[in-house]
């Protein structure tokens, strides 16, 4: 079959699921699906295998390889061999892959999106913020991964007698548990500065979604990164989890506190270092000069992007009471306007929840919320019509703190509305959380937002603007105050953190100790002297 037959052979298949079969849309490209289950690191062979739902309809994708401990550990000695190898490769080797890997994403983007919707229930264009974000993140590490490792001059502990050098060196392998939210971005972004930095990954995705990582792997050995280097093991994170701890050299986890708690004592154990991007319950802020149609347009993508099971969205929105009531009428109005459904096209704004789990932890919150006296400004219900886990994107007004939403995240389509009448009041309610992960203002007055930014305790904040602005700024870091992380993904920190760092100091002339002949407490008049004579030169730090 030529080329072009092919193509057209699949996009048959895929528009028989956009149009009307959503039935199909259980039904992943066979070859593809083969393809990518042999990616796969195995010790062996006789393994169960884990079935993969289709979130649009509750059937079965297809299925990956139930990993063990044995195939974590085949998979860590494969990637240990490997980087011995790569750690000799110069950045511009390293750039090169990368850059042809960044080609290809975009050039490909169509096979991945198709696989992203489909395993996780997400609209199109949310998927698309993926293949974005990889791009950029590739780019980004493509380009500066050299400058923030290359060898630097520091102050020695003497002047001019000691000379002073950092220097980082891959870790060596580094691990990665990923959820299932935006299992492309998160199994590939943060593994990217690991590589450029000489280190091997090995990823554990969601087993909910295995195969957008599956998908990244095959893209890379096709760029050209040797095989072993980006292992993947698929399987249950409470059976992968530990094998994966106790053979890695750094930890990235991303999911919940509740699970960043257990991963985080076990990385403890060994001594390893490990970054955590955890939970939120962010909040947003709109202030009574902010312009009341930009803000209502960004509170919908706040709250509702990627069904809101997106640990930055926003879950809490705090309106100054001077124009609450027409922020909560034109936010509900372009809340109903939102289109939701499961077609593998642009043409639905909002798709599915990604399980029953997800689905049953909205209505318990919605149904807690109502019980204890929110009312519900719009949506409020699970919508079957459309697929087994659709929920309406959902605004509630008079939450209490004794709901459980008032402060737990939902992780879905649901934001309590509430008031304020002043800033103070407003930083106040917003800090009131053991989260801190990202949070937003609107206003009129940019430099007012920036002042008031520093205020809010989370590591990301963007004025006029939900969440892309902070996340797409890749050369700043990005992670949590309190309960929402340790450490930080993006920028110089999202890469060093994947080395060591070694000081080499060099003492020239004399010892970094009394000279022969020089008793200590002469030593010690003359180092005093001396240390106040060093305090008054300006350019010494
Ligand atoms: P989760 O903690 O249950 O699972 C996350 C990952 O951990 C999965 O790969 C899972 O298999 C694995 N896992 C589960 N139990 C484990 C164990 N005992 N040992 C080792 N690994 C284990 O989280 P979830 O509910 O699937 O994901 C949603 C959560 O993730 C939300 O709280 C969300 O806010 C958070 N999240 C945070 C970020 C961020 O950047 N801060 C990004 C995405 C999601």
């Amino acid at each position: 079959m030529c080329k072009a037959d092919r193509g057209a052979k699949r996009k048959a298949t895929y528009m028989q699921v956009g149009s009307a079969a959503r039935r199909a849309s259980g039904k992943m490209d066979e070859t593809l699906l083969e393809r990518l289950k042999g990616r796969v690191t195995l010790a062996g062979g006789g393994h169960d295998e884990i079935e993969v739902e289709a979130p649009f309809t509750g059937e079965i994708l297809g299925s990956v390889p139930w990993g063990t401990a044995d195939d974590v550990r085949e998979a860590v000695r494969r990637a240990r061999a490997a980087q011995r190898l790569w750690a000799q490769t110069s950045f511009e080797e390293r750039a090169r892959i990368f850059m042809r890997f960044h080609d290809l994403v975009l050039e490909r983007q169509d096979e991945v999106l198709d696989t992203l919707q489909l395993e996780s229930g997400k609209a199109r264009g949310h998927a698309f913020e993926e293949v974005l974000d990889v791009a950029i993140v590739a780019r980004y590490y493509a380009r500066t991964a050299k400058g923030h490792l290359r060898p630097r001059r520091r102050q020695g502990a003497f002047p001019l007698l000691t000379s002073t050098r950092e220097y980082h060196h891959p870790k060596g392998v580094a691990g990665f548990i990923v959820p299932w939210n935006y299992p492309l971005t998160l199994a590939v972004t943060d593994a990217i500065p690991a590589l450029m930095a000489g280190n091997a990954a090995v990823v554990k995705p969601d087993a909910q979604t295995p195969f957008s990582a599956l998908w990244a792997a095959a893209i890379l050995e096709e760029a050209g990164l040797p095989r072993d280097l980006f292992g993947i093991v698929t399987g249950r994170g409470a059976e992968l989890g530990a094998p994966l701890i106790e053979t890695v050299d750094f930890l990235m986890f991303t999911g919940s506190t509740a699970t960043g708690r257990t991963v985080a004592a076990q990385a403890a154990k060994r001594l390893i270092d490990y970054s955590m991007e955890l939970g939120g319950k962010n909040a947003m802020l709109v202030l009574e000069d902010a312009d009341l149609e930009k803000a209502a347009e960004g509170a919908v993508r706040a709250c509702f992007s990627n069904v809101g099971q997106l640990c930055i969205s926003i879950e809490r929105l705090f309106v100054h009471d001077s124009l609450f009531d027409r922020f909560a009428e034109r936010f509900a109005e372009k809340t109903r306007a939102l289109r939701l459904g499961g077609t593998l096209d642009y043409s639905a704004q909002m798709g599915s929840l990604v399980s029953r789990k997800q689905l049953d932890t909205v209505e318990r919150h919605v149904q807690d919320a109502v019980e204890k006296g929110a009312a519900v400004l719009t949506g409020g219900r699970p919508r079957p019509d459309l697929g087994p886990y659709f929920y309406e994107p959902t605004i509630l007004t008079g939450t209490t703190a004794e709901m459980t939403l008032f402060a737990e995240e939902t992780f879905g389509p649901v934001v309590s509305l509430q008031r304020f009448s002043s800033v103070d009041e407003a930083v106040e309610k917003a800090n009131d959380s053991p989260y801190g992960l990202n949070f937003s203002v609107w206003t009129g007055d940019e430099a007012r937002g920036k002042k008031l930014a520093t205020r809010l305790e989370a590591g990301t904040v963007n004025v006029n603007e939900a969440y892309a602005a902070a996340w797409g700024s890749t050369d700043a870091p990005m992670g949590g105050f309190k309960d929402s992380g340790v450490g930080r993904r993006h920028g110089a920190h999202g890469i060093q953190k994947y080395t060591e760092s070694q000081t080499v100091a060099v003492q020239r002339l004399l010892p970094a100790a009394p000279p022969p002949g020089m008793g200590a407490e002469r030593y010690a008049r003359i180092a005093t002297a001396a240390l106040k004579v060093l305090s008054r030169l300006p350019g010494l730090k």
